[in-house]
Order: structure tokens, then C-alpha cells, then sequence
């Protein structure tokens, strides 16, 4: 038992909101990590629910993953299937128990139960105890075992075992990216990475999400788990059986990486799960009680001691975001096309989905749409006002438009950036804002991605960039590296040895079409994304040519940058109207070093401190001009953490005040809050702001 730690009863966001004038609320609550009393009693003999897998209280247990419509009461979730027993009858109706109106309420008698079933889904055990020895006895062996929990399925090997993890990669068809792990607890953790005060509470917090945490070297996990990275994402134990596993003391770490295929949503009903983990999963650890929504793990990091959420969902939501602005109509903001989330408004009240995914994904665009209904229902939206990205092919913008409500706002992807972080805020007034971001349509047409706006959420002026390089190829220029290259050699007149060349795309051919396409100008455009940028200097420092997957490029770029190192390289701030950031000089640079055998940490380092400075300086150059001294930054390639650090160093030093994204991700997660806040303020009751 010494090994096993609780989460800790307190709320994160509680703690966050002395911070800001915002306010949280919770109406339909959260899924929440299994509390300390229920932990004492499953592991205590005397108590009638010793050892049992769905032991919960008030205090946790599943909720929004349960309920089918409001009010939240038992016949309303998916316990209606379960009649209680006296005894929990008995403590469900006593004021002064602890588990007085818990819905959820359940035990060996009267609840839910566990079973082992091969990968046909025929059941091989049924006893409790035994499905959980023979769970751990298989994931000893180096099986996969699919486990079903709070908000959906997650495929389980042991994080330990190299030839396991590698088996999971192949049948799930996922090559690179990591694999997120559970371990038993702060102790184990620590083995294997860095935690700091701040990670361990984040840990332990009643929402339980996967950290992102410096990794240690050496250390005792499979090389193949997360490589190429220099993080790995651990979360704790957060349900009652999540904990009987771990308590057996044979497994320190389990990868626990979502149940899906490819980029389709998150599996949660028993017939999908045969259905489609059959061909992944050596056996199913299923359960009985229904999960009615799916709800994947959260994804946070810390970002200048500061709880950063990556993906925003288990635990988080839906948790209701109050605002100063009032809208006299209700809103329904629709996110954006990559990691989508939606948003409701009432009145004051923001009510953000949990993280949906990429809806080029026709299993995630149906998924989307039924839960918008789902939403919709449990808190009452009747929207008259629909909000969507102003990209003329976004899937998401295209059915904003087909809805035909009372009326329709279209707003920037990037001004959408910056409005999350003033909504989060709760600010009102102007502010310089700092994006750096992959893609998002502007307002010229261009594919805009490193951004200094003037903006509040009234309007937005756009006031530096950087400098517009041409684009060829579509879709996959986010996956291709040799697309920004060439187009920024066009751009810069670079000129740049065959051989490197040949090391990132040594098609010949295809280099030569590239080429004509941007000559050409076919099927290319103009661009100032920031993720670009990055996937060419990683490339230029031969970490790679594609992305298998998204930031891929950038984020092994980040993993090996040197933090001792404080050089730049050499920029130049040219002003036409707008003040456009011109990165030739550093793209030289970066050659010259390459070929001079420049250590790649060094010009890894050197890329990202270039980068924070050109943002500094635009930042510096908008203060000058309009005397605004606070800096908002969002989008992306904010998730880097080496260079949000960096640059939020800069600005506090000259005395800025720097903002950023805290309830919602930086990424495109983000953007359906500042869709909504721009919308509420347009239609703001208090016309005095
Ligand atoms: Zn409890
Ligand atoms: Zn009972
Ligand atoms: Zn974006």
C-alpha cells in the first residue's frame, strides 16, 4: 500500500483562478481521478468493496463520460443499468455519507464487473481478482492487452519491454509517435524522468492527465516508446482498477496509449473494440458499465512552472469558463479543422468540448457532429449565432455556413489565437499578440503562420510577419520538408550543396518539379508559417525529411537544442507598411555551419534563439509604437517549449507583461474559445466595455 499514491483531493484550476478575474464553474462535471478515501477503503480487507474495480465517492469517478442527458441523476447515466443494493441504497441516501447522491455508486454485489476476453471477445475469466492476475500475467509475458477505462479503451503492453512495444507499433501502424505510459507512482516516474514540484501536484491533480516530463538517461524503458523526443508523457493511476493492476508491484510501467485506429476517435463501445483492436489486442480487460462519450487523456506540460494544457479533455472537461462579457444570445463557435474542439456560449458562460481530433477524418467529422448534439443537449444551447475560421474549405467552416442561424462571424485563425488567450485572461484591452503557428488562412489570401497582431477581441490589425516565401505541394508541404527548402531558397536566392539536398529528397526528378511549381507559381502559395520554417531547419541538421507525423520535424528539433547555448543567428526587420521578418542571413548561416560541422545541438539552439528574437523585436518595434505593454502569445509552435521559455525571458526582462494560454491549448485546441469570445463580445450585453 506505501507504494500507492492517491490524487490528491485539490483542483487544479482553483489554484489557477486566484490568478485571473476568470471564473470556473462546473455544472456537469469532470471524470476524476479515484480519491484518497476510496483508495484506503479498496485496499482495506474489512470493507465491503475491498478490491473493487469501480469503488467511488462524491469526491471521483466517472461523470461526463456517463451521462446521457441532464439532470445528472443515476437514471440518466449509464448505472441506470444497475439497481443498488441496500447497502449502497443506504449510504446513496444518508446526508451526512460521503457517497450522498454519488451516482455512480456501485459495489461487488450490486455494480459492475470485470472480465477477461481472448481477442474474439470470448470470456476467459470472470472472476475479479483472477481477470486481474491474468491481465498482468499476460502483460508480463509481452502481450497487448486492450483495457477498457473511464472514457474509452487503451492499448496496454509493458513499457518495459522492447519487443512489446515494437509488436504495438506494427499492429497498430504507428511507427514514430510516442506512446504515452502509466506508472505506479511518483517513486517509478522518477526513475524514469525529471519531476519538479510542480509536475508531482499536476500528477496527483483530481484530473490525472499525461505529462510531458524532461526524460532521464539512462533509463529502463524501451527505446522504442518515444524516440526522437526528449520528453515522455506519464500519467498515474486514475481509476480503481487502473490501481489494483499496479498494486500487484510486477509492472512499473505500462505504454497506454489510446484504442484506435490511425486518427479515428477514441473506441469506447465492446463491439467496436473486438471489432477493430481485435487484429492489435492479444486479449480484452472489459467491463460492464457503459461509457456513453468517449473521453481521450489530457495532455499537459509545464511552461515556466505553469500547468500548460497540450490536449484538453479527461478530467477537464466540460468545465464552464466564466467571462466578463455577457452575450445576449447563444453562441456556438466551431473550432478549426486540426484538433478540434467546439464551443458553447451562454451568456457569461463558455462551455469548451473535449478535444475531438482532425476532422480530414470522416469517422471524426461524424464523430464531431453527434457530439455537438450531445453537447448541445446537456446544457441547453439554443445558438442564433455561429462562429467559424474564415478558411473557405475548412469542413468546419463549411457546415458554420450551412447552418443558416441568425447570423454568421467569421474570424481569423490567428486573431481566434490571440482572442483565447484574452478570453482566459479575461481582458478586454488591447494587446500585442505573437502567434506562432503551421497554417491558418489571412485575410490577403497568403497562408499565414508567424504573426504580430495588434488585436483585441474587437478587432485586429496586422502589424509584422514573417517574410512571405512561396509554398508548393498542398497538403503534403506539412509533411515534406523539401517544399519549405526550396521555396525558401527561391525566396533568399540560397544556394545550397547537392548533397544535402539529396540527403532530405534525393529524387532528382521531384526536386525538379517542386522547383517548376514554384517558378510557376502552380499549385503553390504564400506563406509566413512558422512550422515550416522549423521542418526545414530540422531537416537542414539531418534529423529527418518527413513528418510521420504532426511537428514531428519540429519537435526533434527542439529535443536536441542546446540550452547553454545563447547565439542567434542574423536577421533583418524590413518595413513595408507592415514589418516582415527577413530570415536569408540566418538560412546562410545555418549552411555554413552545417557544412563548417557545427555541432547540431548548437545550430539547433541557435535556430530557436533566432526565432525568439525576431518576435522579440517585433514585439519591441509594436510597444514603440503604440505604447501597449502587454504581449499575448499562442498558436503551435508555442507548445515548444524552448522557445515559449526563450522568448518570455525576453519580454519580462524589458519589462513586458506576458500572457498565455492556460485553460486551453495553444494549439489549434484553442481556437474555438477565441472564436466564441470574439462572438460574445460582438454581441456583449454591456455595451460600456
Ligand atoms: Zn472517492
Ligand atoms: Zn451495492
Ligand atoms: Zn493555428
Amino acid at each position: 500500500m506505501a507504494d500507492i499514491e492517491p490524487v490528491a483531493n485539490e483542483k487544479t484550476f482553483e489554484i489557477k483562478q486566484s490568478q485571473t478575474d476568470g471564473e470556473i464553474i462546473a455544472e456537469v462535471t469532470a471524470d476524476i481521478a479515484t480519491c484518497k478515501d476510496c483508495l484506503n477503503e479498496l485496499f482495506d480487507k474489512n470493507n465491503f468493496r475491498y478490491r473493487y474495480p469501480f469503488i467511488n465517492c462524491t469526491n471521483c469517478g466517472p461523470r461526463y463520460s456517463i451521462i446521457k442527458t441532464i439532470p445528472y441523476d443515476r437514471p440518466n447515466t449509464t448505472m441506470s443499468a444497475f439497481a443498488m443494493c441496500d447497502k449502497c441504497k443506504e449510504q446513496y441516501e444518508n446526508v451526512e455519507d460521503r457517497r450522498f447522491h454519488a451516482q455512480p455508486v456501485a459495489c461487488p454485489a450490486c455494480g459492475p464487473k470485470i472480465t477477461l476476453c481472448d481477442k474474439t471477445g470470448k470470456k476467459i475469466e470472470n472472476k475479479s481478482d483472477k481477470v486481474i492476475s491474468e491481465t498482468i500475467r499476460l502483460l508480463l509475458e509481452g502481450k497487448i492487452v486492450a483495457i477498457k477505462g473511464l472514457g474509452g479503451f487503451h492499448l496496454a503492453c509493458n513499457a518495459e519491454n522492447d519487443e512489446a512495444v515494437k509488436t504495438l507499433r506494427l499492429r497498430k501502424m504507428r511507427d514514430y509517435k510516442p506512446f504515452a505510459m502509466m506508472a505506479a507512482n511518483i517513486k517509478k516516474i522518477k526513475q524514469f524522468a525529471v519531476v519538479d514540484k510542480k509536475a508531482k501536484d499536476v500528477l496527483q491533480s483530481i484530473q490525472a492527465p499525461i505529462v510531458l516530463l524532461p526524460k532521464k538517461e539512462p533509463n529502463t524503458i524501451a527505446p522504442s516508446v518515444a524516440a526522437g523526443v526528449n520528453t515522455f508523457g506519464f500519467m498515474l493511476p486514475y481509476t480503481p482498477l487502473h490501481h489494483l493492476i499496479f498494486a500487484e508491484k510486477k509492472l512499473n510501467a505500462l505504454v497506454m496509449t489510446s484504442g484506435n485506429i490511425s486518427d479515428e476517435p477514441l473506441i469506447c463501445k465492446d463491439d467496436e473494440a473486438i471489432e477493430k483492436l481485435g487484429n492489435i489486442a492479444d486479449a480484452f480487460l472489459m467491463h460492464d458499465r457503459e461509457i456513453y462519450r468517449q473521453v481521450d487523456d489530457s495532455i499537459v506540460h509545464i511552461i515556466k512552472n505553469e500547468l500548460v494544457l497540450l490536449r484538453r479533455a479527461r478530467g477537464f472537461v466540460p468545465q464552464t469558463f466564466i467571462s466578463k462579457n455577457s452575450a445576449s444570445a447563444d453562441i456556438f463557435a466551431v473550432g478549426a479543422d486540426l484538433k478540434n474542439t467546439f464551443c458553447f456560449v451562454k451568456q457569461n458562460r463558455f462551455i469548451i468540448s473535449e478535444h475531438i481530433g482532425d476532422m480530414a477524418d470522416a469517422s471524426v467529422y461524424k464523430h464531431w457532429l453527434g457530439s455537438i448534439e450531445h453537447l448541445k443537449k446537456l446544457i441547453e444551447a439554443n445558438p442564433s449565432v455561429v462562429v467559424c475560421d474564415a478558411h473557405p474549405n475548412y469542413f468546419s467552416s463549411q457546415y458554420a455556413r450551412k447552418l443558416k442561424k441568425d447570423k454568421l462571424i467569421e474570424v481569423q485563425h490567428h486573431w481566434a489565437h490571440i482572442a483565447s488567450v484574452l478570453a482566459e485572461h479575461n481582458i478586454n484591452e488591447k494587446v500585442i499578440g505573437l502567434v506562432a503557428d503551421g497554417t491558418g488562412y489571412g485575410n490577403d489570401g497568403a497562408i499565414w503562420g508567424c504573426e504580430c497582431l495588434i488585436a483585441s477581441l474587437n478587432d485586429f490589425q496586422r502589424f509584422g510577419h514573417l517574410a512571405y516565401y512561396p509554398l508548393a505541394g498542398g497538403d503534403s508541404a506539412a509533411k515534406e520538408a523539401i517544399r519549405p527548402i526550396m521555396g525558401l531558397m527561391k525566396k533568399y536566392n540560397l544556394s545550397i550543396p547537392e548533397n544535402i539536398l539529396d540527403e532530405i529528397e534525393p529524387d532528382g526528378k521531384k526536386r525538379q518539379t517542386i522547383e517548376q511549381q514554384i517558378e510557376k507559381n502552380i499549385n503553390t502559395v504564400q506563406t509566413s508559417s512558422l512550422g515550416r520554417l522549423f521542418d526545414a531547419a530540422a531537416a537542414l541538421c539531418g534529423l529527418g525529411s518527413c513528418n510521420n507525423f504532426e511537428a514531428q520535424l519540429p519537435m526533434a528539433l527542439e529535443a536536441i537544442a542546446d540550452k547553454q547555448v545563447k547565439e542567434s543567428y542574423l536577421f533583418a526587420l524590413k518595413e513595408n507598411g507592415v514589418t516582415t521578418a527577413e530570415i536569408g542571413d540566418m538560412l546562410k548561416n545555418i549552411i555554413e555551419d552545417k557544412l563548417n560541422g557545427t555541432d547540431r545541438k548548437v545550430i539547433a539552439a541557435k535556430f530557436h534563439n533566432t526565432i525568439a528574437e525576431f518576435f522579440f523585436m517585433l514585439a519591441k518595434k509594436a510597444q514603440d509604437k503604440t505604447r501597449i505593454k502587454t504581449v499575448a502569445i499562442s498558436g503551435g509552435v508555442f507548445c515548444n517549449r524552448f522557445l515559449s521559455e526563450r522568448l518570455i525571458e525576453l519580454l519580462q526582462k524589458v519589462g513586458l507583461t506576458v500572457l498565455f494560454n492556460w485553460l486551453v491549448p495553444a494549439n489549434d485546441g484553442g481556437i474555438s474559445l477565441g472564436q466564441a469570445a470574439i462572438a460574445a463580445k460582438k454581441m456583449n450585453k454591456n455595451k460600456q466595455d
